[in-house]
């Protein structure tokens, strides 16, 4: 049995930082396209809790891996972290396939977002309070030098290195939501 691995936000993806902008839809609804037709293969899914939401709720600002790893994120990344080994462990698929999200300080595989700065505490506040469209505006002034880098995110950083203290082996590839074809690159 295949085990596909993912993050919750590719199921519902309302639960972004920001709310489901139009890129979050198009990945959605080509998510959803791919799995039906995975179904029909034996292959099963593991969509897991979203850290961030558990952590901050909705709608979060922009935060960088620092910023999450500062507040604690790190904490209830390891409890995921725990879940996703232990289905692994009772399920014994034969395939794992990790699915990561480019960008995110805590469930990317392979390109994270650093940054050292402090919140703007006022301007967090009307983002909060504010709806889709200003919260977009809103968000450019939150996220001010914040950079891209090579490395994982919070989360995937402990569950790789987990399966791998563990000898657990799969494969991974990561969703670009800026492309036009976010699953290209997938091996599944
Ligand atoms: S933390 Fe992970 S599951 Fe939550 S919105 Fe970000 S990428 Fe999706």
């Amino acid at each position: 049995m295949k085990l596909v691995i993912y993050p919750m936000c590719l199921e519902c993806p309302f639960i972004t930082y920001i709310g489901a902008r139009e890129k979050e839809i198009r990945v959605w609804k080509k998510w959803t396209t791919i799995k039906a037709k995975l179904i029909q293969q034996n292959v099963f899914f593991l969509p897991y809790p979203c850290p961030e939401f558990m952590l901050k709720g909705w709608p979060r600002p922009p935060m960088s891996k620092d910023m999450y790893a500062k507040e604690g994120l790190g904490k209830i990344a390891e409890n995921v972290v725990e879940f996703i080994v232990r289905v692994i462990k009772e399920m014994k698929p034969s395939k794992i396939i990790l699915i990561g999200i480019a960008g995110s300080p805590t469930c990317a595989i392979f390109e994270t977002t650093r940054g050292w700065g402090n919140l703007k505490r006022d301007l967090v506040e009307n983002y909060l309070k504010a709806e889709l469209s200003s919260r977009i505006k809103l968000k450019k002034e939150l996220g001010k030098g914040f950079v891209k880098q090579r490395g994982r995110g919070i989360l995937y950083e402990k569950l790789i290195e987990k399966l791998q203290a563990l000898g657990i082996t799969f494969s991974c590839f990561e969703v670009d939501k800026h492309k036009q074809n976010p699953f290209e690159d997938s091996k599944i």
